[in-house]
């Protein structure tokens, strides 16, 4: 899979259009047959690697917080979730997801990959370059039937956004992970994970944002200097809570990422992008509509709030800015002449 594809604004809207006929609403009462929107988190660490807690403790924070779906992923490790899964059977509105973090290096800088549904564990692949160690273990994911996604880039400042738009068969990058030490906004003159997504799609390299937790600290809640859970997630738009409809939508851009942001809409048509707020009575909102080069394009406050195409963005995204700092980022489109 290329990420170069022309895709033109009409084909891509017409999809987008077909994905957006429903009003979003994140943590339905739902049962896994019904199409809906379900709320998420795909970077998760047990004590089968170096988390604090077991498998069935995290699993019984995430479902008794609002979630739909979790993918635990621990170091090099693959937990059979089938047993998990049977004690949650009690709860059709959860799932529970196998992984791993495959997690590697180069000349010292992490490089990890997640592998989600992977069918078998990976083992870390190496390589000659950060760029090579990064594809082959996206390769080796894949060749086990998983969806990659790129991690935490600026952990160790260890991935520039030139090397991840040169990784081909991966759709997917952290653009908010809530470990403290990851560097998500950048310094020191590299890049924040938001400007290195607009560099990226900037060079006509498809990638889609993705917001996660990585925690691994569930017995000292309330430390923000602790990888604790709760940080960062996504909503999908998915016609059933089922393994390969919750990864098939995230592969297609169906969905969006949270810091605490909740949508109430979300959609595109050929000619225009929407996104509704569901406001809370304590915050005001700013909806930013992105292009090329990170150039914001309009900025609204109004709900919904909506911007036309002109034609020639080359592509567009929206992220939402919430007064006490939270935020949502919704999936880019490409929109070309
Ligand atoms: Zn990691
Ligand atoms: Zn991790």
């Amino acid at each position: 899979m290329q990420h170069t594809v022309a895709v033109r604004v009409g084909l891509l809207a017409f999809l987008a259009a077909a994905f957006a006929c429903s009003t979003i609403r994140p943590r339905p009462v739902i049962t896994p047959q019904q199409p809906g929107w379900f709320k998420g988190n795909t970077h998760t660490h047990t004590t089968e690697s170096d988390g604090d807690s077991s498998p069935d403790d995290v699993v019984k924070w995430y479902r008794t917080h609002g979630y739909n779906f979790l993918v635990l992923s621990d170091h090099n490790v693959l937990t059979d979730v089938t047993a998990l899964n049977a004690r949650g059977g009690r709860d059709p509105g959860f799932l529970l997801i196998p992984g791993e973090e495959v997690t590697d290096r180069f000349e010292g800088r992490p490089i990890h990959v997640n592998g989600l549904d992977v069918q078998s564990v990976v083992t870390p692949q190496g390589g000659s370059s950060a760029i090579e160690v990064l594809q082959r273990n996206v390769d080796a994911i894949r060749g086990v039937s998983g969806v990659p996604h790129i991690n935490h880039p600026n952990f160790g400042w260890a991935v520039t956004a030139d090397e991840i738009g040169q990784v081909r068969n991966t759709r997917l990058f952290e653009i908010f992970n809530g470990h403290p030490r990851v560097n998500n906004v950048g310094g020191g003159g590299v890049p924040s994970l938001e400007d290195a997504w607009d560099a990226i799609l900037s060079s006509d390299v498809l990638l889609y944002g993705i917001a996660v937790d990585d925690a691994h600290t569930f017995k000292d809640p309330g430390n923000p200097d602790v990888a604790g859970p709760g940080r960062g997630w996504v909503v999908v738009r998915s016609p059933s809570l089922e393994t390969r409809a919750i990864l098939g939508a995230l592969e297609a851009g169906d969905f969006y990422a949270s810091t605490g942001v909740e949508l109430a809409d979300y959609r595109t048509t050929p000619t225009s992008m929407t996104v509704t707020v569901n406001k809370t009575t304590f915050s005001k909102y700013r909806v930013q509509f992105i292009g090329k080069g990170g150039e914001i394009l309009r900025e609204a406050v109004d709900s919904p709030a909506e911007y036309t195409f002109r034609g020639d963005e080359g592509y567009v995204r929206a992220r939402v800015l919430e007064s006490n700092g939270r935020m949502a980022w919704c999936q880019p489109v490409w929109v070309k002449r």
